[in-house]
């Protein structure tokens, strides 16, 4: 029987590395059954909440997510969203930010955490980072203040911090310390205490109930500039079929060639309909278009600012609101607006 005032806790299982087991014959890292795994973490039973759980039929490696996977994760949390108080999403961290970045546009007016969490190692491993993650990911989704959630968003927890979800980025597959919030400060550290940045927290419209927006279009590009990008390869990348946005990744504070092919380019594939997303290779710091003499030209054109978004951001916002059928003439105003919290205004 669920103790009464205990926060109840759904753990949502897609796979990665956290569950994963050693291949008998290959030696290569594979998902395993979760279930079975958690039953070898004594420390769960000890948190003050309730915990449940719920495994992908088929973990993946995430390296293999896709949009059908966000959906999935998306209904397990609309289907279970009046029945538990928080929710954790052990999840591979090689395309995290990219999850918690898509899942923070689907879950529109959400008042629950969702928080994302992975580790570097196995939880069977004796050196794992897994535990300390899942353990304080757990109870961070669990906090709570006047019997509300302290934490009301899409986050991730990873090696002591809890950042927003859609201001990570991975930066190594090495350290246990993976992810970096480039552009906004961390929610939580976890030291002796856990150290709640209030003022960061990002909170819903009140009294407005939860929307999951599913449709994600996938018409999109990320291209990255580097000195020596041809006309032939930029001209060709445009005039894939069916493509309806692209997020153009380019130096420093947006700046980029003034060559006048890619100008040329550029604005072919605007008059197309194209909504280009101007977006800072550098991982902090914003897109500032007119500072430079090589951004001012992309003012020019109409080119979307990404500001300070991270390009899993930008990536994901771009397939919401493309799935969203935003029409042409506010696009641009709707794309540089922050929505969750993904950008500073
Ligand atoms: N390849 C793994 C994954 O992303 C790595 C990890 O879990 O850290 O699923």
């Amino acid at each position: 029987m669920k103790p009464i005032n205990k926060p109840n806790i759904l753990l949502i299982y897609t796979g990665g590395t956290i569950g994963m087991v050693k291949d008998a014959d290959t030696g290569a890292l594979k998902a395993f059954n979760f279930k079975k795994l958690i039953k070898g973490i004594p420390e769960l039973k000890l948190l003050d909440c309730t915990i449940q759980s719920i495994s992908f039929d088929q973990p993946i490696d995430s390296s293999n997510m896709e949009v059908q996977n966000w959906v999935q994760m998306a209904n397990i949390i609309e289907q279970h969203y009046h029945n538990y108080d928080g929710f954790v999403v052990l999840h591979g961290s090689d395309t995290m930010s990219y999850s918690a970045s898509a899942l923070s546009f689907m879950l529109e007016n959400l008042t629950k955490p969702v928080i994302f969490t992975g580790s570097q190692l196995p939880i069977g491993d004796l050196r794992t980072d897994a535990k300390e993650n899942l353990i304080t990911a757990i109870q961070i989704a669990a906090l709570q203040q006047k019997g509300k959630p302290v934490v009301q968003e899409v986050c991730l927890y990873f090696e002591y911090k809890l950042y927003r979800g859609n201001r990570t980025t991975k930066i190594s597959a090495e350290h246990f310390n993976a992810f970096i919030s480039p552009n906004f400060p961390e929610l939580v550290e976890s030291g002796v205490h856990l150290n709640i940045n209030y003022d960061a927290l990002f909170s819903s419209p009140k009294n407005k109930t939860l929307i999951v927006n599913k449709n994600f279009d996938t018409n999109v590009l990320v291209i990255k500039l580097f000195p020596g990008i041809t006309r032939a390869v930029l001209a060709s990348l445009l005039a894939i079929p069916n493509l309806k946005g692209v997020v153009l990744e380019t130096y420093g504070a947006g700046n980029a060639p003034m060559h006048n092919w890619f100008i040329e380019e550029l604005e072919l594939a605007t008059k197309k309909g194209l909504h280009i997303i101007n977006v800072t290779q550098c991982s902090g710091g914003s897109v500032m278009m007119g500072t430079y003499e090589t951004s001012t030209k992309l003012k020019e054109l109409g080119l979307i600012s990404g500001k300070d978004i991270t390009t899993e951001a930008a990536i994901t916002k771009l397939m919401y609101l493309l799935g969203q059928n935003v029409a042409p003439t506010v696009f641009k105003t709707i794309f540089e607006t922050s929505l969750r919290g993904e950008m500073n205004e």
